[in-house]
């Protein structure tokens, strides 16, 4: 028995992989500080667990509405509406097991062999792999470490065919931190507003956001109509194993996505939804410390990465990755990553794990204790006098 031929185009997430190789290494005794996993590390807000206890216990546990609750969908649609400033409506909502989905059954609605897809690179690795998966022409875009990881417009521009069908925008993004200057977004609207384009705006770090509210490209003329918003609980609300995300879209969409989760999930889980409309309705000082603990731990990381021989390191706007340009270590990514979790127990991920562009960066996720960064970057500078520093 074969396997179909598209499973030879599909690809992994590498910060599970590595996740695992570095509880091999623990289970064999040695001590390994995890920078590599893009998790909040804080507990899931107690009022949203109550609120899954007392769903369970009434009885919230059989199949829902496929694409969610009525109730739950209007929330999404009013929390969506007042953060970006624009009108969405319950029925454009499609409630989905995580943001991941959203991804997945958007490009599966509409994707054919030719279409091209524009997306950034680094990126998310999920955005090339669902891309080549369905047979889809991936067409990266750099991302320019200068320009605070946004794009090159005139590179972006020129990337624009009539062939292309889908743009996907990450802001503020994984595996970056970059956040997309609203100028920027002013731009790549006028460049698409008359084409027969889709957007999928992921947005899943837009609460993540250190310098006020990242924009969206629905809040400009004529896009809110052509985009998917991707957003969700997992970051936000440090929820990812709950799995629990929505996609805000047109209503022709709506009916497309449905169909593929009939297909699939049937709906998402109705105790889960219960809790998900608890911590969009709920308290939010959570989410505000979290975040100012994020910043905290930013500041530490950046300027601890910047002393060390061979690296560069910007400062992340959002999201809770920092990516260091490593160029001066003189050492490949992939290497870097490799000799710093083997010899100095520091699991973190090669920037090419996010694509070709990705190579001379390291990702380390700041979703760790303080004490954890601190100690994780004093054994990185005990290590550095293994390279000698490259100017450029
Ligand atoms: N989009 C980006 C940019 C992400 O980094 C992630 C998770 O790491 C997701 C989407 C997926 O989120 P979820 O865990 O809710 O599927």
């Amino acid at each position: 028995m074969q396997l179909a031929a598209r499973m030879s185009r599909i690809g992994i997430e590498s910060a599970f992989e590595v996740l695992q190789r570095a509880r091999a290494l623990e289970a064999q005794g040695r001590h390994i500080i995890h920078l590599e996993i893009g998790q909040p590390d804080f507990p899931t807000p107690a009022h949203v667990k109550e609120a899954a206890k007392r769903a369970i216990d009434d009885g919230w546990t059989g199949y829902g509405p496929t694409p969610g609750y009525q109730d739950v969908r209007d929330a999404i649609a009013d929390y969506i509406s007042t953060t970006r400033g624009i009108h969405v409506e319950g029925d454009n909502v499609v409630v989905v097991p995580g943001g991941k989905p959203v991804m997945f059954f958007s490009m599966l609605a509409v994707l054919e062999p030719g279409d091209e897809v524009i997306y950034p690179n680094p990126g998310f690795p999920i955005y090339e792999s669902v891309i080549n998966f369905l047979g889809a022409t991936p067409v990266p875009v750099p991302l320019v470490e200068e320009r605070g990881f946004s794009f090159d417009l005139d590179v972006f521009a020129s990337k624009l065919s009539s062939r292309t069908k889908m743009v996907v925008l990450n802001s503020p993004a994984n595996p970056t931190g970059g956040v997309i200057p609203r100028e920027d977004l002013a731009r790549i609207a006028a460049l698409l507003r008359e084409r027969d384009v889709l957007v999928l705006s992921d947005e899943i770090y837009s609460r993540i956001c250190y310098d006020g509210e990242p924009s969206s490209i629905t809040q400009f003329d004529g896009m809110l109509e052509k985009t998917i918003i991707l957003d969700g609980f997992s970051k936000t609300y440090s929820m990812t194993g709950w799995r629990l995300g929505y996609g805000v879209m047109p209503r022709w969409l709506v009916d497309a996505v449905d169909t593929l989760m009939v297909n699939s999930n049937s709906c998402t889980a109705s105790f889960t939804q219960r809790a998900g409309l608890a911590a969009l309705t709920g308290p939010q000082d959570d989410v505000d410390r979290m975040v100012a603990e994020f910043r905290r731990r930013r500041d530490v990381i950046v300027s601890g990465l910047n002393a060390i021989p061979g690296f560069r390191c910007s400062v992340p706007a959002g999201a809770f990755y920092a990516f260091p340009n490593i160029v001066g270590t003189g050492l490949p990514s992939h290497e870097l990553a490799e000799i710093l979790l083997h010899d100095a127990g520091v699991a973190c991920l090669s920037g090419t794990a996010f694509g070709a562009y990705g190579a001379g960066y390291l990702r380390f996720s700041y979703a760790s204790s303080l004490d954890n960064i601190q100690e994780a970057l004093a054994r990185i500078q005990a290590l550095s006098a293994r390279w000698e520093p490259v100017t450029a």
